[in-house]
């Protein structure tokens, strides 16, 4: 087996596995306990938060555990709307961000007098910091963008829209869930107030996340009860996620830069061999400002779930759009803003690479891709 998945999620790495199972096995305790069993909890979870904060430049008091990144994303926005207290609130986004801010922005607008802007994007899927500043309203509460698109693996300008959003003191959330792991990361350097990050997107364990809130951001709590994580998150935690979480965060910031290399060096000889092998092939996304794992193509007249089957049988794991919106017929959301001509809208295949692949990889995905596209392409245009 190929895997080449890694944007929907990683295999948990075997450091981090033995963490979970350790914990889990020998650590039952209840950290908001005083004695020695809870305290032992107390300091795994206090560990966790120090590895999670190290990996981003923050400080452990500013890391709110989560079930994950989907969590992050709403604890953010509605953590900083509902501080308004009933005030209109005004929400900047763009049109290609993770469902887990495009239906909770809807959601919000629903609940709260709440209205929303989806910024919309370039061809090659980047917001234009300009156009933020100028979708800024008296009422705006918060910009919310991402940090690289988990589709097509663009790179958002976030420190150009973090300098605009202070100038104008207003909150700025950047989902960080495609990034965490995989670029250095500086919360100071970005210039961010909020950043969403996801455990198995970087080999951790699923259902953990976490969300940073800089010092002094409007905030207040969506779930209520015996105030753990400083009243931000109630509820006892997840002591084995945490601490698995913790060690990915360990491993990320030990491996991240020769990994990284590697990975960019996989993706170009995947691209440069896809372009020059399979005619019409259209890399969609930014040529330079991407993610280093992230490959993704569109073929005319072909489509892309026909693709991930016919791939699939070979032994190939990859996704036709985003895991979450394929198996529903209508093309992503991320391709439409990105305004692709219709013939190359639901041929899109996303490969995306990690450290279960190899440099001998490379040839054997590129001839499956190339004996697909030709055999599919003539059953198409007969
Ligand atoms: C995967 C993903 C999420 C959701 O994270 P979960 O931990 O699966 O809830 C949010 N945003 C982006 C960009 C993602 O890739």
């Amino acid at each position: 087996m190929i895997y080449l998945d890694h944007a929907a999620t990683t295999p948990v790495h075997p450091e981090v596995a033995a963490v979970v199972q350790d914990v889990m096995s020998n650590c039952f305790g209840n950290p908001s306990t005083l004695h020695a069993i809870g305290r032992e909890a107390r300091g795994l979870l206090d560990k966790a938060r120090q590895q999670v904060a190290d990996l981003i430049c923050a400080r452990p008091e500013e890391i709110f555990f989560t079930s994950g990144g989907t969590e992050a994303d709403f604890l953010a926005l509605w953590g900083v709307v509902s501080s308004r207290k009933g005030r209109g609130s005004h929400i900047i986004t763009s049109s290609i961000e993770h469902h887990a801010v495009l239906n909770n922005c809807a959601y919000l607008a629903e609940l709260f007098d709440c209205r929303v802007t989806y910024l919309p994007v370039d061809g090659a899927g980047m917001v234009d910091p300009d156009d933020v500043r100028r979708a800024i309203e008296r009422e705006t509460a918060l910009i919310s963008i991402m940090h690289a698109n988990n589709e097509v693996g663009t790179i958002e300008p976030v420190e150009e829209i973090a300098a605009i959003a202070r100038e104008e003191g207003i909150p700025f959330h950047v989902d960080a869930v495609q990034t965490v792991g995989h670029l250095p990361i500086d919360v100071n350097r970005l210039g961010v107030d909020l950043l969403s990050l996801s455990g198995h997107k970087f080999y951790g364990p699923k259902g953990v996340g976490a969300l940073y809130v800089r010092q002094g951001t409007p905030f207040t709590a969506v779930l209520r009860g015996g105030g753990q994580e400083r009243g931000y998150r109630s509820g006892t935690e997840n002591i084995p996620g945490i601490a698995g979480l913790g060690q990915a965060a360990d491993i990320a910031r030990r491996d991240l830069e020769e990994e990284t290399q590697r990975l960019q060096r996989l993706r170009d000889a995947l691209i440069q061999g896809i372009e020059e092998r399979i005619p019409g092939a259209r890399l969609n996304g930014h040529r330079t400002r991407r993610l280093p794992h992230n490959v993704n193509f569109s073929f005319p007249d072909v489509e892309g779930e026909s693709l991930v089957l016919g791939l699939d049988l070979q032994g190939i794991a990859v996704s036709s759009g985003s895991a979450c919106s394929s198996g529903t017929g209508e093309p992503s959301h991320v391709l439409r803003s990105l305004g692709l001509p219709e013939s190359y809208l639901n041929g899109a295949v996303r490969m995306t690479l990690g450290r279960a692949n190899t440099e001998e990889d490379i040839p054997v995905v590129i001839e499956a891709l190339e004996g697909l596209v030709r055999k599919l392409g003539r059953l198409f245009s007969a």
